[in-house]
């Protein structure tokens, strides 16, 4: 997961505010960030570093770039490895001029686009699936950028949402599926571009509408001009069909972002609300059965929403009784099982005195490895709480993702080969259940065919390519 800005302005200088729009798109990716911009003697100019927007980037140093237009990117790696030179923008000055990518999603034809370059003599500078964007770019050096460009993304497979720099002016650009979220803001006479809403708020911009799946669009001088990618025999097949990823709504978008019309906090309350109506009315998936307890309390804060959902339908007290460190990052992003490990502690810490001797459901949105809520329901239990119930607020995980999120292969699934009664011993909880799909669809309001849930029954839109058992997309994951 990563995400990506952009801004345009006729006059104003606006490098800080793509400073600013990616500290607001901090969660989506702590590894790296940085700014390009296109300067006056039509080179590409990048500062990138490791880490956090504030510590890779100065924001005085951008406030003071003469630009009136920039992209930027943060990023946490699901292609390629944790390393500078796979940090975003990715920039060069080729035949017809300077051009900067940013990318969010993962390109499922990627080696296999690698290994067709190098054959044609192209020497790559990173590991990351981005790169090939732009090799196969400046291998239409004899058309303008633009059509270049187009030329280059109707070749690519897989999940893109994109900003890019071409002297013609800003481009937005989103798959034909609309995987990744885009969203088009503005103030007064500047542009921007964003991975997700929330970041429109920070610079007092509003939301104009989302990018369309498999629309590109330019911001010059002249305005805004749509182009559709061109399309494929798979696309035309499939023309109305998306797959906007579910678990944007599940975990990964901030609660006050608006993804295709739906607020990512109201279909969390939902999905919190439909799993208090599921276990109250049917027994739980697991078959331990309904839990009569004292009180609600979350994984904050990606569990929090839910979990206010669920005691608003349920009528249980919702009790803030895990507390979260704000100053470390999101254990999920973490790139190592010891850091993880290590993470969980440092940043929840539940607190005994609310849970000793009492009962609790504790709302989480997902199980991925089980990591996170095994150590929670230990340390809870460290507490001296008489009964922990866990429920998620989404369905079991059980399939890789090969469209930019950081979920592990099958094997390091906590529910790709267990039983529900498996986890819940595991993660040491007296019963676990999950929303159905069916209820997490509803939830999130879109058309169901408009929805990808791979991660969850395995029903993949262009599976990428697999040699043997390890995918061929470049995010090294084992498809069992
Ligand atoms: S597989 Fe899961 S995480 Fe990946 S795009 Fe689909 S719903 Fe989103």
């Amino acid at each position: 997961m990563c995400g990506v800005f952009g801004a345009y302005s006729a006059r104003d200088f606006v490098a800080e505010d793509v400073y600013l729009g990616l500290s607001a798109l901090q969660h989506r990716g702590q590894e790296s960030a940085g700014v390009a911009w296109i300067d006056e003697n039509r080179r590409v100019n990048v500062v990138k570093g490791m880490g956090l927007v504030h510590e890779a980037l100065s924001q005085s140093v951008l406030a003071n770039t003469p630009v009136t237009r920039a992209i930027g990117h943060v990023r946490y790696s699901t292609s390629g490895g944790s390393m500078m030179q796979n940090a975003q923008p990715i920039c060069a000055n080729y035949a017809q001029g300077p051009v900067a990518i940013a990318h969010n999603g993962n390109l499922t034809n990627f080696l296999h686009l690698r290994e067709t370059l190098e054959s044609r003599g192209a020497i790559f500078q990173s590991t990351s699936d981005t790169e090939v964007i732009l090799h196969l770019l400046a291998h239409q050096s004899r058309r303008r950028p633009l059509d270049a460009l187009l030329r280059a993304l109707s070749e690519v497979r897989g999940a893109f949402s994109l900003v890019v720099l071409l002297e013609d002016g800003l481009v937005a650009a989103r798959d034909p599926w609309g995987f990744r979220p885009l969203a088009l803001g503005r103030r007064g006479d500047n542009y921007y571009v964003s991975s997700e809403s929330c970041a429109f708020n920070l610079l007092g911009a509003s939301f104009v509408r989302d990018i369309e799946a498999g629309e590109v669009l330019l911001i010059n001088e002249r305005g805004l001009t749509s182009y559709s990618l061109p399309d494929s025999s798979k696309m035309a097949e499939n023309s109305k069909r998306r797959w906007f990823c579910s678990f944007e709504y599940v975990y990964f978008a901030r609660p006050d972002s608006v993804i295709e019309g739906i607020s990512v906090y109201r279909a969390r309350q939902e999905m919190g609300r439909l799993l208090a109506k599921s276990v109250s009315t049917e027994s739980s998936p697991s078959g331990i059965g309904v839990p009569s307890v004292d009180f609600v309390a979350s994984l904050p804060d990606s569990g929090t929403t839910a979990a206010l959902g669920y005691s608003q339908e349920s009528g249980i007290p919702f009790e803030a009784a895990v507390v979260r460190n704000r100053y470390v990052g999101r254990t999920f992003i973490q790139p190592t099982q010891k850091v993880r490990e290590l993470g969980v502690r440092i940043k929840l810490s539940p607190s005994p005195e609310l849970f000793a001797g009492r009962k609790a459901v504790l709302v989480d949105d997902s199980i991925v490895r089980g990591t996170t809520a095994g150590l929670v329901v230990s340390m809870i239990r460290e507490c001296n709480a008489s009964e922990v119930h866990l429920r998620i607020s989404s369905p079991p995980v059980r399939y890789p993702c090969f469209y930019g999120i950081d979920t592990p292969s099958n094997g390091d699934l906590a529910a790709a080969k267990n039983t529900l009664e498996d986890i819940a011993r595991t993660v040491g909880a007296d019963s676990l259940s999950y929303l159905s799909r069916e209820d997490m669809m509803k939830a999130i309001g879109l058309p169901p065919d408009s929805l990808c849930t791979a991660c969850f029954d395995g029903q993949y839109l262009d599976a990428p390519d697999v040699d043997g058992e390890r995918c061929r997309c470049s995010c090294e994951k084992i498809f069992e």
